[in-house]
């Protein structure tokens, strides 16, 4: 059973009415390992996939100098990402799509966000396809630039943090503040927007454009690289890339879900996340991909049809979880599922806990879906080198970690209620087993 000692944890941080902060990532110094660390280890997985024949221990290939040369920044690049940026904040701002209120907030108002993904994508793939076929946009710049990209990009996330950290104190005065550091990475404001006037979203914007629109840019230059070097796509590059590209397409189809997830709803936005956005995920998510240009692992037609059923098996567990407690807590009227009306667990808070569907088999299905689509893309890339299981070890940390950080406020916040719903719901992420 695993509902006692968080709980317990989490109740005695409640005193008088007002939660006392608990150091998150451990506090300062945590933190500032993790600025150190994730961009270190971004790049050493870009030598490891390029400079180190694609082992995860330095070999006698490893060719440090030319790794360190593929990092120096250029003005070229940088130019390049700005004008990145500007294409996707405009599309952001104008292009056609619904605007949607999100979730309450602590005094019941509600934000309106833009909901234009499905347009900004569409838009964003035509002038790309347009600019590769005219000979403007070379496909393999992206992967020419990787390691420059990798520095620019982790440079402007340590500089636009702190524009956040200033802004967001500024624009949420009330917020208590945990040090320069911890506000720095964790961020100060939650809904940092951009001018106030037009409602720009920049918590929204960076969770998703650049970043998640950049890593299919990633994925076609990999692609593109392969079969120029070495005259075909190979059956795993196919895979992989598939299925990615099915991931972030998912996204953009069912963007609003994003209103109710824990980035949107509840953390603030600092270095973590951005550095996450822009970063970590365009450029270690692709590195199966990056791994597969030039290594072909023999991978059967009934192989690559198995990683291709496990990677949609996970998909459809990921998207219909989300999508349950999404259509749960946005519309107002009683929700249908699985062909019953919804059960859910009424908190003194006000909130209600769904406990139908997927959210009755675990607290965190939505977690199970997602890392079994992320080990679909390791297998199709063979047992040749731990290299492309990088991510699904790191997810498996990352989703147990978050889970408990998710499971300790929503227990301060709900109290005996969440009690209750954990009685009710056993497992927190693999039904039967976590
Ligand atoms: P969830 O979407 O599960 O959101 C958690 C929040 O939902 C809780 O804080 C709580 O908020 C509310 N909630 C919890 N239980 C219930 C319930 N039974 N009924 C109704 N509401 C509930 O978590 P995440 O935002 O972490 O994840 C969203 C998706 O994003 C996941 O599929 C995850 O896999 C994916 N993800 C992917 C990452 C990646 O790098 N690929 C990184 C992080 C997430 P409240 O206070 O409102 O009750």
């Amino acid at each position: 059973m695993t509902t006692s000692r968080p709980e317990q944890r989490a109740a005695t941080q409640i005193e008088g009415g007002v939660r006392k902060a608990r150091p998150d990532f451990g506090g300062a110094a945590g933190n500032l390992a993790l600025m150190l660390g994730l961009p270190s280890a971004t790049a050493y997985l870009y030598f490891c996939a390029r400079f180190n024949a694609g082992h995860l221990l330095p070999g006698p290939e490893a060719d440090l100098a030319a790794f360190a040369r593929s990092l120096a920044p250029s003005w070229e690049t940088a130019l390049v990402y700005c004008g990145w940026l500007i294409f996707q904040a405009g599309l952001q701002a104008f292009a056609p799509g619904a605007t949607l209120e999100g979730t309450p907030l602590e005094d019941g108002s509600r934000l309106r966000y833009r909901m234009n993904g499905r347009a900004s994508l569409l838009i964003t793939a035509v002038v790309v396809t347009v600019g590769a076929a005219a000979g403007w946009l070379p496909l393999r710049w992206i992967y020419d630039h990787f390691g420059e990209l990798i520095s620019v990009v982790t440079l402007f996330s340590y500089g636009f943090a702190l524009f956040l950290l200033i802004h967001g104190r500024a624009s949420e005065p009330t917020h208590l503040a945990r040090g320069a550091i911890v506000d720095y990475f964790l961020g100060a404001a939650r809904h940092p927007r951009l001018p106030p006037i037009t409602g720009f979203d920049l918590k929204v914007f960076f969770e998703a454009r650049p970043g998640l629109l950049g890593w299919m840019l990633v994925l076609v230059s990999f692609a593109s690289v392969q079969i120029e070097r070495h005259g075909t796509l190979s059956i795993a590059m196919a895979v992989v890339c598939g299925l990615q590209l099915l991931y972030v397409l998912d996204y953009f189809w069912h963007e609003p879900a994003i209103l109710t997830t824990l980035d949107i709803q509840h953390e603030h936005f600092g270095w973590m996340l951005l550095f996450g956005d822009l970063v970590w995920v365009p450029m270690t998510y692709s590195l199966q991909a990056h791994y597969l240009i030039d290594h072909s692992p023999t991978l059967p037609i009934w192989g690559a049809a198995l990683c291709v059923v496990l990677g949609l098996v996970g998909l459809t567990l990921f998207r219909c979880s989300n999508l349950q407690k999404h259509r749960f807590r946005s519309d107002p009227n009683p929700v249908q599922i699985w062909g019953k009306p919804a059960e859910f667990i009424e908190t003194r808070q006000g909130n209600r806990l769904l406990v139908s569907g997927f959210w009755g088999w675990s607290r965190h299905s939505n977690y199970l879906g997602d890392w079994l689509l992320g080990l679909a893309w390791s297998l199709a890339c063979g047992f040749g080198s731990l290299l492309p299981y990088f991510y699904p070890i790191y997810f498996a940390g990352l989703l147990i970690h978050r889970e408990r950080r998710d499971h300790e406020r929503c227990a301060a916040k709900y109290g005996e209620d969440w009690e209750r719903y954990c009685r009710r719901v056993r497992w927190r992420i693999v039904p039967g087993l976590y």
